[in-house]
């Protein structure tokens, strides 16, 4: 290959090029360059038409370039003078409202990428109705709402996860003008109200997920008080007791004492514990969340974590808690799956550091297996025993189910006085025999062989 020829470049030949000669600068030996522009190389230059192109070239890069900055500079300075933003990250409780709302708001031209979110629900016959959700998908949407434009950007973030649950983080940053900023503030209400209206007349039910509470399913038509017969005064009881804590909270802070109570529900299985908490949630207009003590993976620090954050106005269900410990002797390591201890639970529903509300149901087959220490007053207050069905439910059942015959509800209770029928499957008696009662009461007997 020829040798460039180096003159062409402005450079004489003895100028050292090697960037590892530490000398290079001090040794390199530049044209001289003549004080007169109209001598010497730069006259040479300036009548070259290649050069003075190739300068002219340079002048309007370098002019761009200084506008492309002002431009940019102008941009962020319009951006924060002009615009205001709003973060809504995926951790947050108006998150979820948020998405929900936009779905409704934008109409579906308007939002081209969209995500599904898929819910089922189970009815009590057994089926169930998936519903097909349309969220804003990530991406960059924009919509119009009151007359203000926004935009709204979903993110995903590939890298960083909710390490609690396992989800990748999201965020969503809805911007508008500056002017517009108080429309923030509606749009989140208009959000949660509408998310809320969605659970009016209905009770949540809570299921832990990692250290946190989310909903389990839809939320469920409230199961009537009276649609669970316990025998004479129980729920009278219960639901007096309950209305009483709710509301003193002041008389407990003034004391001192943590603002809880404890309730402990036992009896044989299928009579009515759970549906009666159920019940209960719907007539104080509370929600519940349910926590199984035997879970995979259930720590004590989970579980005191899970027991300080309960979702405001919620009751909270320990349900079956003789299966996750019998007696304390054998809380320690024999096989249990959950690895939480005995003290772990006593600490946890102690919850000396909550100043919060808090109503905490237990809930047992076999009273006789729990350890004293778990339903001393203070952890429990409360302790109701539902067994089988005795003549009162019986007839209050038969009446809830046949209508006002009182002479029929007699002759049913006739037929099993004394007997040992659970309440669950005289509930199945009913719905089977649901439009005759005269064979409901004829066929009582094979409610004995059940
Ligand atoms: P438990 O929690 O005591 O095992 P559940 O509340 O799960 O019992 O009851 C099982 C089924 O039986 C539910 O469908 C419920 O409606 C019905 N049931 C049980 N006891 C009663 C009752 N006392 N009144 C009305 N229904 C009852």
């Amino acid at each position: 290959m020829p040798p460039l020829p180096l003159a062409s470049l402005g450079l004489s030949e003895q100028t050292p090029l090697s960037p590892n000669d530490s000398n290079a600068t001090s040794n390199a030996t530049l044209n001289p360059i003549p004080d007169s522009p109209q001598t010497g190389i730069f006259a040479n230059i300036t009548s070259n038409p290649l050069f003075s192109a190739g300068f002219g070239l340079l002048g309007v890069g370098a002019g761009l370039s200084l506008l492309k900055k002002g431009t940019n500079a102008a941009a962020s300075y319009t951006r924060r003078r002009l615009l205001v933003t709003l973060e809504i990250p995926s951790k947050d409780k108006s998150y979820a409202w948020f998405l929900q709302w936009m779905a409704q708001q934008a109409p579906k031209r308007q939002v081209q990428h969209l995500a599904v979110e898929t819910s089922f629900k189970q009815h009590d016959n057994g089926s169930v109705t998936t519903k097909f959700g349309l969220v804003p998908g990530p991406g960059n949407h924009y919509f119009k709402w009151k007359g203000i434009w926004m935009k709204v950007e979903r993110q995903r973030d590939g890298k960083m996860m909710d390490l609690s649950t396992g989800s990748p983080w999201e965020t969503i940053t809805v911007t508008t003008l500056s002017r517009d900023r108080g429309v923030f503030t509606h749009l989140l209400e208009e959000a949660q109200s509408m998310a809320l209206k969605k659970q009016e007349g209905k009770t949540v039910i809570y299921t832990s997920y990692g250290p946190e509470w989310r909903p389990f399913g839809m939320p469920r038509r409230r199961r009537l008080l009276d649609s669970v017969i316990l025998d004479n005064g129980i729920t009278e009881r219960i639901v007096k007791d309950v209305r009483a804590f709710i509301g003193s909270g002041k008389w407990y802070n003034e004391r001192g004492i943590p603002y809880r109570r404890g309730y402990l529900l036992h009896g044989p299985p299928g009579s009515g514990k759970s549906s009666f908490i159920q019940a209960l949630a719907g007539e104080l207009e509370y929600n519940i969340c349910i926590l199984n003590l035997s879970e995979r993976g259930l720590t004590d620090d989970r579980l005191n974590h899970l027991l300080s954050n309960v979702p405001e106005r919620s009751i909270m269900l320990l349900e079956d808690i003789d299966a996750a410990f019998t007696k304390r002797s054998q809380s320690d390591n024999q096989g249990y799956q959950s690895m939480i201890t005995f003290s772990g639970l006593l600490n946890a529903l102690d919850g000396v550091a909550s100043a919060e509300e808090r109503i905490i149901f237990l809930t047992t087959n076999h009273l006789d297996k729990l350890d004293p220490a778990l339903i001393r007053p203070g952890r429990v207050d409360l302790k109701e025993y539902l067994g089988n069905a005795t003549p009162h439910q019986l007839r209050g059942m038969f009446l809830r189910f046949y209508g006002d015959r009182p002479d029929l509800a007699d002759a049913f209770v006739a037929r099993l006085d004394g007997k040992t029928v659970s309440t669950a499957s005289l509930q199945g008696h009913f719905v089977y025999y649901k439009d005759d009662p005269l064979e409901a009461i004829e066929k009582a007997d094979e409610l004995l062989r059940q």
